[in-house]
C-alpha cells in the first residue's frame, strides 16, 4: 500500500503504549487524520521534539478507507512554533484553536479550514504581548469563519434592513447574527453596539481592531456562537482561555462601542 502524502498541522499527541504516540492531524488534503507513529518516545533530539503541537509540515501516512486510526509513515516538520509556548495566553490561544478544529465533526477536507489554521498559528506565536487578545479572538472567529459559520452583522438577520450607523443591535445565536433594535426586543442575545459591531467586522477578517475593548465579552461571544453552530460541546479549553484574557476595562475602555450585557 502506497503511503499519502499531505501537509498537515499536529493539533494533539498523547502516549500509545510503551513507545508509541497518537498523533492527532489536521490535513490539507484529508481533513483530520489520526495516526499512530510507532517507536518514537524512545527517540531523542530532532525526530521527537518536531512531533509537537502546533508543528507544520509533510506528513506520509498510510491511510485505510473506513478507519479511524492510520500509521504515520514520516512527518517532516517545516516551522515548529516552539514560539507558542512562550506566554500563557499565546498557547492557551493555540490549544482552543486546536480544540476547535478537533471539535467539528465535518469530515470532508477543507482547503478553506487548512489555511486559516496555519495562518492563525502563524500569527499568535508572532503577535505582540498587547495585541494578543484580539489576535486569540481573531483566531477563532476565523476559523468559525473558514468553517462557513460567520455570522450576519448586518443587515438584520430577522427583517434584512440595513442596521444605522449608531444601531444598537442584539445577536440571535440561533438565527446566526444580529438583528435590529426594532427586531432585538424579545432576543435571548446580548446588546451589540456599533463599536462592538465593527470590532467583531475586524476579528472575522483576521484583523485585530485598534482599543478592543472588553475582550472578555467578546470571548463569551463566539464561545457562545460556536456552541451554537460549530460544535457540539462546550470546549474545554474556553475557560481557561478565559480567566487568561485582560479584565473587560483593561485594555480600550474609551472605544466607541460597547458589547452590553
Ligand atoms: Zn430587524
Amino acid at each position: 500500500m502506497a503511503a499519502v502524502r499531505t501537509p498537515a498541522v499536529l493539533l494533539r499527541a498523547h502516549d500509545y503504549g510503551d513507545s508509541s504516540r497518537i498523533l492527532r492531524f489536521y490535513t490539507r488534503d484529508h481533513g483530520l487524520v489520526s495516526v499512530v507513529a510507532r517507536g518514537v518516545r524512545g527517540r531523542s533530539g530532532k525526530g521527537a521534539t518536531t512531533l509537537a503541537s502546533f508543528a507544520s509540515g509533510e506528513l506520509s501516512a498510510f491511510v485505510k478507507p473506513q478507519r479511524e486510526l492510520h500509521t504515520m509513515q514520516d512527518f517532516h516538520c517545516v516551522r515548529i512554533r516552539s514560539g507558542l509556548a512562550g506566554e500563557m495566553l499565546r498557547f492557551a490561544g493555540a490549544s482552543a484553536v486546536a480544540e476547535l478544529v478537533l471539535a467539528h465533526t465535518e469530515q470532508e477536507p477543507q482547503t478553506a479550514v487548512f489555511d486559516a489554521l496555519e495562518g492563525t498559528l502563524d500569527r499568535l506565536e508572532k503577535a505582540l504581548a498587547a495585541e494578543l487578545p484580539g489576535t486569540v479572538l481573531a483566531a477563532l472567529w476565523s476559523i468559525t469563519e473558514a468553517f462557513g459559520f460567520a455570522p450576519q452583522l448586518d443587515p438584520c438577520v430577522r427583517c434584512d434592513e440595513p442596521l444605522g450607523h449608531d444601531e444598537i443591535g442584539r445577536f440571535d445565536f440561533a438565527a446566526g447574527g444580529v438583528r435590529c433594535a426594532a427586531c432585538g426586543e424579545d432576543a435571548a442575545g446580548g446588546r451589540l453596539g456599533p463599536g462592538a459591531r465593527r470590532q467583531l467586522e475586524s476579528l472575522l477578517s483576521g484583523e485585530v481592531p485598534e482599543g478592543l475593548a472588553h475582550p472578555r465579552r467578546h470571548l463569551a461571544l463566539v464561545s457562545d456562537f460556536m456552541a451554537y453552530h460549530v460544535v457540539s460541546r462546550p470546549l474545554r479549553s474556553l475557560r481557561f482561555l478565559g480567566g487568561l484574557m485582560p479584565p473587560d476595562d483593561a485594555i480600550g475602555a474609551s472605544a466607541g462601542g460597547q458589547a452590553d450585557g
